[in-house]
């Protein structure tokens, strides 16, 4: 099953390659329904809370108990969250493109995070935050695992701009610089600033997450169903030269069930279609008089 799966993402990151970069009318559409449906999905006046330390994402052997000192402020709320740069991603943030060269903001945080426990997501530490708008399809995803019989659990969450200024510094003194740019993000850089952002994990898994999760039957099954609910792999096996990452089994980020399933269907790399997504929007405003 890993072999096939290996073997399918590899045809995926293939095909997207050969794919031809025009946007035809056709997805153009497609892209239209995707912000409409996105935008309908949201709304609702989130409550703010603060902001608990996570996790570390990576590397080998597990992360660090992040002190006190570096967990985040309350968050602020931004309407754009990049700094100094033109906004073209839709502004409820579930397609922002963040990677080694777009940056968050560092006063940028989410409006809506809560608990993720109080809402009745398993995680460890029972203190990670996440955006309220990925809730509810999150606790689908996970009851669906359940019936297939894995017993998932989120073991990193939202993490501040300073969190992960910590974090980095963290990797970079135990792994060396080049190790730790490899696998662990600049402050600004890391997708779990947005929130929407989750690493993933099964109970009863034996050894540690990161070597053995993507060739266990959990990943497995969250990397072939977690699009169904609007959750998309972000650094697939295979596409370290586009992503700017090694491959991260674990790493899921909420993106909504349309776009989810665009991706999954073009066999897409989740940046690069939010990027496209972001051209056509830049272009559509170009184009207004
Ligand atoms: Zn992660």
């Amino acid at each position: 099953m890993r072999q096939n799966r290996e073997f399918k993402v590899r045809n995926e990151v293939k095909r997207h390659r050969t794919a031809p970069y025009v946007v035809t009318a056709a997805a153009l559409i497609v892209t239209v329904v995707v912000f409409v449906a996105v935008r309908a999905a949201l709304g609702g006046g989130p409550a703010a809370v603060t902001a608990n330390n996570e996790d570390a994402d990576l590397p080998r052997g597990g992360g660090p108990d992040i002190p006190a000192a570096a967990s985040p402020a309350a968050p602020t709320g931004r309407a754009n969250p990049y700094s100094g740069e033109a906004w073209f991603a839709d502004p409820d943030g579930l397609l922002v493109v963040v990677d080694r060269k777009r940056a968050l903001a560092p006063n940028y945080a989410p409006t809506d995070l809560v608990p993720l426990t109080s809402h009745g997501v398993p995680a460890r530490p029972d203190t990670l935050t996440a955006r309220r708008v990925i809730i509810d399809d999150l606790k689908e995803m996970f009851a669906a695992g359940k019936k297939a019989g894995f017993d998932y659990f989120v073991f990193s969450a939202y993490r501040s701009y300073k969190t992960q200024t910590w974090l980095f510094e963290y990797w970079v003194k135990k792994l060396g610089r080049a190790e730790a740019e490899r696998s662990s993000a600049r402050a600004g850089h890391s997708e779990h600033q947005l929130g929407t952002t989750l690493d993933i994990s099964v109970e009863g898994l034996t050894g540690d997450v990161f070597e053995v999760f993507g060739a266990s039957p959990a990943g497995a099954w969250l990397s072939d169903n977690g699009w169904r609910f609007g959750f998309v792999m972000s650094y697939p096996e295979d596409a370290e030269e586009t992503t700017g990452y090694e491959h991260e089994p674990w790493h899921f980020r909420y993106v909504g069930r349309e776009a989810a399933k665009i991706v999954h269907n073009r066999g897409a790399i989740p940046s690069v279609f939010i990027r496209e997504l972001e051209e056509l929007r830049r272009g559509a405003r170009t184009a207004a008089p």
